[in-house]
């Protein structure tokens, strides 16, 4: 009985050490990770955030728990930036808002994981402020009706955080 516990405590420390060590490779912060988008029912995010009257809806594809706080990471592949682009990070604060929003718990920053570099992008209001005045353009263009690209750049489209979404995406 005895060694069948200890054997037991002994798989039980190497889990939470395989998990850690996952963790780390992936890049992501300390905490439990609570929603990995597309894994099945350990998940504990159902549907994507949703924000009726923001009009806002998205899913990070991660989250990591830290106390009461939520932070969401997104994974990026291709190119490695020297910045974040600004699409990605305005789709990050998205998150951030969505996560205080709909669920009503803290997040406080989240992460850009592109495959060579981390980013941290804390969620001031200033930023916050940005991203609803980009919603509040892109409502009114939306009501306006027909609305074209602006420009020829692939690139940008790659890096756009709405490309998923957009008609007019050049890449
Ligand atoms: S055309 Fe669409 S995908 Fe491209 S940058 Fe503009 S909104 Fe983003």
């Amino acid at each position: 009985m005895l060694v069948l516990g200890l054997l037991l405590v002994g798989l039980g420390l190497l889990l939470v050490w395989w998990t850690q060590r996952a963790q780390r490779e992936l890049g992501l912060p300390a905490g439990r990770v609570v929603y990995v988008d597309d894994m099945g029912p350990a998940q504990t995010l159902a549907r994507p955030l949703y924000d009726p009257r923001l009009g806002l809806v998205g899913k990070p594809d991660y989250m990591v728990e830290q106390g009461e706080a939520l932070i969401p990471v997104e994974v990026k592949t291709g190119h490695t930036p020297t910045e974040p682009y600004p699409g990605h990070v305005y789709q990050l604060v998205a998150y951030g808002l969505l996560i205080r929003r709909v669920l009503g718990r803290p997040s406080p920053y989240g992460l850009l994981r592109y495959p060579e570099a981390t980013f941290r992008v804390e969620f001031t209001p200033a930023l916050t402020d940005e991203l609803l005045a980009i919603l509040a353009a892109m409502r009114t263009d939306e009501a306006r009706g027909d609305v074209r690209r602006s420009h020829q750049h692939p690139a940008r489209c790659r890096a756009c955080g709405f490309r998923d979404i957009c008609d007019q995406r050049l890449a």
